[in-house]
């Protein structure tokens, strides 16, 4: 049976028999308008633990744009029938003010060192919103396992970083990005998009299987990779490039020769769309 709880003080009290009993818990955060991404997060808390509670909660601090914020999908029933169907135990979608009650929040968890490249200079106070409410979630559910996805990689080398650095007791599985048969990842973002922007976004998971397929073949040049990929995007007007990187894989920041594990992450928009997408590659 799945039981959808608002309150941080009933998930509380509901999880520490589970608890007691000496019972794994594994947590599963998103933001809602669930799609087979999250689900195979899901799938994965429910084969490794005994208990999952899934959260689904628009957090406000992570949005840089207002106008992104207020139009993020919110689709509630279909998110818990969802959850239902996947075996999940409890649901927590508690509203703004139970996370952040009135009085403000001044406590923040920050790590400005790995949101210096990538996503962070587009989206400032992004990743502080991200870690800081997923810190909060890490001390409202004391799971035992949390589930992230590869396709937000900045988030998820955030986190990590997080729960090493501030010795969270939990285990971080990362999950792989699950994607359409066209190769475009799924996010619940991509419902925004119009039919036509629909066939154009799948440029930005052409570009990185091309820009990996063209490491895998030897080139070690990330100039040289760049050249080659850019050219993709520039036959879209209607695409605006926000950034096709190649970091190193640990530490997000740039590098000139691919010479050790890379993330090839981009960003692009389509109209008032913002699509990431990114794979890793360890060259041998
Ligand atoms: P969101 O609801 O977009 O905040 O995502 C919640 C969690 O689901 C995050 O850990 C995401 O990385 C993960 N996720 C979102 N889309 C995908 C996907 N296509 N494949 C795998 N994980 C995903």
């Amino acid at each position: 049976m799945t039981v959808v709880i608002s309150s941080i003080t009933d998930l509380r009290q509901r999880l520490l028999p589970v608890r007691r009993d000496g019972k794994t818990v594994g947590l599963v955060p998103t933001m809602g308008a669930l799609h087979l991404g999250h689900r195979r997060l899901i799938e994965l808390a429910r084969r490794e633990n005994d208990t999952v509670v899934v959260t689904v909660f628009v957090n406000p601090t992570q949005f840089d744009r207002n106008a992104d914020l207020q139009g993020y999908p919110r689709t509630l029933e279909d998110d818990v029938a969802i959850c239902r169907e996947a075996g999940v135990d409890f649901v927590f979608a508690p509203d703004s003010a139970e996370m952040y009650p009135p009085g403000g929040q001044l406590a923040w968890v920050d790590v400005p060192a790995l949101t210096e490249h990538l996503c962070g200079p587009a989206r400032p106070g992004h990743f502080r919103g991200v870690a800081t409410v997923v810190m909060k979630l890490f001390q409202i559910v004391q799971a035992d396992r949390a589930y992230f996805g590869e396709k937000d990689a900045q988030q998820l080398a955030v986190i990590r970083r997080m729960v090493r650095d501030l010795n969270v007791p939990v285990e971080i599985a990362p999950v792989q990005t699950v994607r359409e048969p066209d190769g475009l990842a799924m996010s619940s973002r991509n419902r925004r998009l119009t039919a036509e922007d629909r066939k154009t976004a799948t440029t930005l998971s052409q570009a990185l299987f091309t820009a990996e397929a063209i490491v895998r073949g030897g080139e070690r040049s990330v100039d040289r990779v760049q050249a080659a990929v850019l050219p993709l995007f520039h036959r879209h007007p209607q695409i605006r490039l926000e950034y096709f990187s190649i970091v190193d894989a640990e530490t997000l920041t740039p590098v000139e020769t691919i010479d050790r594990p890379v993330l090839i992450a981009g960003a692009m928009w389509l109209g008032a769309t913002r699509l990431i997408d990114n794979v890793m590659i360890a060259p041998v």
